[in-house]
């Protein structure tokens, strides 16, 4: 059983941020979610050391968040406590920076888990670090894409990521390399880590490369992101592409383009991507989920499996 009380005391205490009582639809980009009992707002990692000890004692699960560009939270209330990383874990800083300036010298960036892509890619071009150019348009926080494998077939986390610092469950801080990571389609396991673990910073493999050349590999993301609604609300990918086709074709093939439940509207722009019009819920979402996963099995005999995290 969750001790709400005993962790509201324990952050009052220790003066870290927290409220309760929040519409987790703040805090997804598709504005859907229902209220939580408490969302937590570690800054840095002894006051994440700290909650890992309080939720230990006091509750018998969380939810970890970073931006909440992949995760459809449900409409009823959320007794889980929730812990988002919106609010810190923001530095960046290259490792022996002074050292390897040449192009084409590979150059390690030191990342915390709540910098949002676009803040890393916008570094990266400044400082003429190529090889994070496929960030362009993921909406999401370092320690969302590590954990999602974030990217697209050809350009993904795991070919960056060369370890990643984490805390478990346990409350036990572990720096984990290349060995122990087993990236996968949007997943990661991390050897001996277990369930829950907490991703605080990564370090990132770079290359000096210069400045046109990395605009000029940004210029090819671009080009691909015009074809998905990035302005509307959404949560990027619903599907996961099956082996050797496309979930947007296959949607596109069995009629969904432009289909809608209420407020919930596959988008014509890109089929794989569900938007909410303003007023959708998530029953709304989820049904339009089940209806697409039914009728591209009875008709393709296609199995649709989620990309996105469902809470
Ligand atoms: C318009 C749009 C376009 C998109 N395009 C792409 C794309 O091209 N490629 C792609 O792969 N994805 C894409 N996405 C999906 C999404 O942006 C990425 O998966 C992103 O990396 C998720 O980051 P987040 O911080 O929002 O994660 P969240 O949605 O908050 O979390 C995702 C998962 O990661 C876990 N998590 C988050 N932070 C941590 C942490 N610090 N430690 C441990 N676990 C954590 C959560 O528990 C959850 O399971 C897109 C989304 C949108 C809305």
């Amino acid at each position: 059983m969750n001790n709400l009380d005993n962790i509201i005391n324990g952050l009052k205490e220790s003066g870290i941020e927290f409220l309760e009582n929040e519409p987790l639809s703040l805090y997804t980009s598709i504005k859907i979610g229902g209220k939580c009992d408490i969302i937590i707002f570690p800054k840095d990692e002894d006051e994440l050391l700290f909650i890992a000890g309080l939720l230990k004692k006091n509750s018998n699960g969380y939810i970890i968040m970073g931006l909440g560009t992949n995760t459809l939270f449900r409409d009823e209330r959320i007794n889980t406590p929730v812990i988002s990383f919106k609010k810190g874990f923001w530095d960046i800083k290259e490792i022996n920076p002074s050292e390897e300036k040449e192009v084409n010298s590979k150059i390690g960036l030191s990342v915390g888990s709540g910098v949002a892509l676009s803040q890393i890619l916008n570094y990266a071009v400044k400082n003429c670090l190529s090889g994070c150019e496929f960030f362009f348009g993921i909406p999401g926080t370092l320690g969302g894409a590590v954990k999602m494998n974030a990217g697209s077939k050809e350009c993904m986390m795991g070919n960056i990521v060369e370890n990643i610092e984490i805390i478990t469950k346990e409350g036990t801080k572990l720096n984990t390399y290349k060995k122990d990571l087993q990236f996968s389609y949007r997943n990661l396991d991390i050897k001996g880590a277990g369930e829950g673990y907490f991703i605080t910073r990564a370090t990132l493999s770079l290359v000096r490369l210069d400045k046109s050349k990395i605009l000029e590999n940004i210029n090819v993301f671009k080009e691909r992101k015009l074809m998905q609604p990035l302005g509307e609300y959404s949560l990027g990918c619903i599907f996961k592409n099956p082996a050797d086709n496309f979930a947007g074709k296959i949607i596109e093939e069995i009629g969904f383009k432009g289909f809608s439940n209420g407020d919930a509207v596959v988008s014509d722009k890109h089929a794989n991507f569900i938007i909410n019009k303003g007023g959708a819920s998530a029953k709304d979402i989820l049904e339009l989920i089940k209806n697409i996963q039914q009728t591209a099995l009875l008709q393709k005999g296609v199995e649709l499996s989620m990309e996105i995290k469902i809470v």
